[in-house]
């Protein structure tokens, strides 16, 4: 898993959307001109007629693996340049004044939604001078007069699309950024949430390795409350998230409940136990300080070792229970 967690906003289910009606469309293209090719009686190019039902099987392959939610990264590629390919072809094949120069103005928009916006901006380019010089060689726009009238007209527009589709990708991949943070991650600690957790869940359970849940308390919190105002205590919270960091990735910390926590520590039990005797050390001799005031504060713990598919809902379960029996032991120890 990246260091990143992430949550789909919409985007990833629109370009899906997309990706599906293209390759329908672009199927169903290859599938017509097959059929034009067979009604049309052209023995000669059997070959050129089984490529076309080849690639209308691709393409609705594409479309049918989307609409599964099974879809590949490289569906996006095959069908943006499926699309280019296309309308290349066709700027090549149609004569002057043909309407198929409005499908090439779609490009932009297509192929900066369907890749990234770097891959989109470079494929429009190489289209753009696809077009332009298919333009030239097919005498749409006679060379010598081009640039009084032709080609200007036929380039800035297309540069204007692909300007204002690049500065739009660009304000929302860092709006995407920018939500996808606000939503997963605990304004006070920067710790992620309990929404991040179950997003971000089935990484641990999809692994083959041994993992732990540790579900934290932090003891007699409401009296640092108490003696030191909500501020003190927020100030509290903000260190000792600061110092689970020391000992764990960013993406295995959770701030679950006001001073609840929940850390995954990946490996083999009798380490992720001995990790986390460690921390629990590590905070009971800490001296954390507010106002010239040093604090000392200590947690309790419950530990849970998870096997593969287990479910979140069960492991927080069995985590609790062993974190009140902590609780009820006398505070400041890791159950297991
Ligand atoms: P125990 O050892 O049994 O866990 O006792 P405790 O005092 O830690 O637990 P209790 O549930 O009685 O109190 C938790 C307190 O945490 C109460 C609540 O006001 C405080 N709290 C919850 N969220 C925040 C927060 O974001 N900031 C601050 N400063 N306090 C918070
Ligand atoms: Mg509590
Ligand atoms: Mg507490």
């Amino acid at each position: 898993m990246a260091d990143k967690i992430r949550i789909d906003l919409g985007n990833e289910r629109s370009r899906d959307g997309v990706l599906i009606a293209l390759s329908a469309m672009l199927a169903l293209a290859a599938l017509a001109m097959a059929i034009n090719n067979i009604l049309l009686g052209y023995q000669n190019i059997n070959t050129v007629i089984i490529a076309e039902f080849l690639t209308s099987g691709i393409f609705a392959y594409v479309a049918y693996k989307t609409v599964k939610r099974q879809k590949k990264p490289w569906f996006a590629v095959l069908i943006s340049y499926a699309y280019g390919g296309l309308i290349s072809l066709a700027l090549y094949t149609f004569p002057a004044g043909s309407t198929v120069i409005q499908w090439w103005y779609a490009f932009p928009v297509l192929s900066l939604f369907l890749l990234s916006r770097l891959h989109g901006t470079a494929v429009s380019i190489v289209m753009l001078a696809v077009a332009t010089s298919l333009s030239i060689d097919n005498n749409i726009t006679v060379f010598d007069r081009a640039w009084n009238a032709g080609l200007p007209n036929l380039i800035l527009p297309y540069l204007i699309i692909l300007g204002l589709a690049s500065v739009y990708e660009k304000v929302r991949v860092q709006n995407e950024r920018q939500l996808t943070e606000f939503a997963l991650t605990d304004p006070l600690t920067k710790c992620y949430n309990r929404l991040a957790l179950k997003s971000s869940f089935s990484h641990f359970q999809s692994l083959d390795t041994q993992y732990s849940i540790l579900l934290l308390d932090i003891d007699n919190f409401k009296s640092i409350n108490d003696t030191y105002g909500h501020e003190g205590g927020d100030h509290i919270l903000i260190k000792i998230s600061q110092l689970f960091s020391k000992f764990f990735p960013h993406k295995n910390i959770f701030r679950i409940g006001g001073e609840e926590f929940l850390l995954i520590i990946e490996g083999e039990k009798t380490e992720s136990v001995e990790k986390a005797q460690t921390l629990r050390k590590n905070i009971a001799d800490c001296n954390f300080s507010y106002q010239g005031k040093s604090i000392h504060i200590t947690i309790s713990a419950g530990l849970v070792s998870g096997i593969k598919n287990q479910s979140l809902s069960n492991l927080l379960l069995s985590a609790d229970k062993l974190l009140y029996q902590g609780k009820a032991q006398g505070k400041n120890c890791i159950i297991q």
